[in-house]
């Protein structure tokens, strides 16, 4: 869909939302000498790092290896740009596995296919759970959890998140140019009459004008602009495991572990802790709040919004999400997965899904000066040297080639059950957080 046209030069940006879209964005405005005039406000609900946010954790896998061909060629500029310069403590490059239980998982195929195309010798293709073991140093012969197929890409690597946004936000900081503020939005200040969007208003009831709104608000992004059918926000889950240094020692040199068949994955531990998650479908959570677009207090819509260890600070992992990691543990290390070491920590993180793993970067169709970046879908934080830059040519109405028709406001909104996904998450289908809770109860 067309989306509204661009502003020309705005005086004002205010961006809602400091995680990786939002924070990007302000580094690029920031160094953009077109944009030198321009007044730049990046506001969060949370103090930086946003302790629930979705850009903020111990790592995130960066790699080129996509089954769509455009995210391996952005993935191969950003990380250029993390072996060079961005954050540069802060990113390991010790190798991607990424495996399944046969070749019905077309993304693996697909996705080697990429790779291969961009020139890398540094793949290695691996025909049986027996190389899985031996590339990925795994002690056991499970193929639930190694995987029977699959690749071995020397070249991608993973990131200290949180590491790297506190890096980012102090490069920020150093331009000084960026006013950051901790405020929650209540809602956008929308003129209905001229379908203007003029600013927002903050849950103290105080208001911030600017020419230009970015809603950058990840997985919260559809409580203040209605995304139904478009975007929204799926539980994913994390466990954690305190490991000794002589075990760090070993493990972190070895790749991560992707089995695309269930999900399921862990990536090399640091600072002590050992990460075993899931790539999955997520646990859906749904919401009732008032209708972002409505100055009617008594319009409600119900979506799926994140419910974090913010909202309730005793939150774990539902039963079934902490045993599937612990079997992932079992079948691929069982040494460590041993009843007298549990997960002593573990946490639901929120992803922005769209119906085809596209990131939505684009004006809103009808309000004029509100701009939407989001819909990370799980794979976003990758990005962070670039994204930035990326955002600021979308804003300009320049998008990128290859993504035009793709991060643009979708024509049609497409009830959430037809969703076909980037083929890439495994896992159970369906799940709602708080039946899973309720199940837990007990077991945990
Ligand atoms: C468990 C998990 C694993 C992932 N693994 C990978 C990976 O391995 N590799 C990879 O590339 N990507 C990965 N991703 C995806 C990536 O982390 C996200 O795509 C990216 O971080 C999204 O950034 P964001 O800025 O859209 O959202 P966020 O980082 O969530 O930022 C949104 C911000 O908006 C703020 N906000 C929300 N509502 C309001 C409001 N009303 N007022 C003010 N502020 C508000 C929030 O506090 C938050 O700080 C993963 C994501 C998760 C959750």
């Amino acid at each position: 869909m067309a989306s509204s046209a661009p502003i020309e030069l705005p005086s004002s940006i205010l961006i809602v939302g400091s995680g990786a879209f939002g924070l990007s964005t302000a580094w690029s405005l920031c160094q953009n000498p077109q944009f030198k005039n321009t007044l730049v406000t990046v506001v969060d609900r949370q103090p930086f790092p946003t302790p629930d946010g979705s850009s903020i954790d111990t790592s995130r896998i960066i790699r080129p290896d996509y089954a769509a061909s455009h995210y391996t060629r952005l993935a191969t500029i950003a990380q250029k740009r993390w072996r060079a310069d961005f954050a540069p403590e802060h990113y390991h490059e010790v190798g991607l596995c990424v495996t399944a239980w046969g070749p019905e998982q077309k993304y693996v195929s697909n996705s080697l296919a990429n790779v291969r195309a961009i020139g890398t010798d540094k793949v290695e293709v691996l025909g049986s759970a027996e190389d899985i073991r031996r590339v990925c140093g795994l002690e056991g012969k499970d193929e639930w959890g190694s995987g029977s197929t699959g690749y071995v890409n020397w070249s991608s690597g993973w990131a200290d998140a949180e590491g790297a946004m506190l890096w980012l936000r102090k490069e920020v900081e150093k331009l000084n140019r960026v006013k950051f503020m901790t405020k929650s939005v209540k809602k956008l200040l929308i003129d209905h009459k001229s379908n203007t969007v003029s600013g927002v208003q903050f849950n103290d009831s105080t208001e911030l004008k600017a020419d230009l709104t970015m809603l950058a608000a990840g997985p919260w992004t559809a409580s203040l602009i209605d995304l139904r059918g478009i975007c929204k926000a799926t539980g994913q889950v994390l466990c954690y495991m305190p490991i000794s240094k002589e075990e760090e020692a070993t493990l972190s040199k070895r790749p991560t572990v992707l089995n695309l068949s269930q999900g399921l994955f862990m990536i090399p531990p640091s600072k002590g802790l050992l990460k075993v998650a899931r790539h999955g479908h997520g646990y859906v959570n749904p919401t009732t709040v008032p209708s972002p677009e409505s100055d009617d207090p008594n319009d409600t819509i119900t979506i799926s919004l994140p419910y974090t260890h913010v909202d309730d600070p005793s939150q774990s992992v539902p039963e079934e999400g902490q045993r599937q990691c612990r079997d992932f543990l079992t079948a691929i290390h069982p040494s460590l997965s041993i009843p007298s070491r549990p997960f002593t920590k573990s946490k639901i993180c929120w992803y922005t899904d769209t119906r085809d793993g596209e990131f939505l970067i684009s004006y809103h169709p009808i309000y004029k000066g509100l701009f939407v970046a989001t819909g990370g879908s799980g794979h976003g934080f990758k990005f962070l040297p670039v994204i930035g830059d990326n955002i600021v040519e979308c804003i300009q109405g320049r998008t990128p080639e290859d993504f035009k028709g793709r991060w643009e406001w979708p024509a049609e909104r497409v009830p959430e059950e037809l969703w076909a996904g980037d083929g890439s998450r495994g896992g159970p289908i369906g799940m709602v957080l708080n039946e899973e809770i309720a199940k837990s109860r007990g077991k945990l």
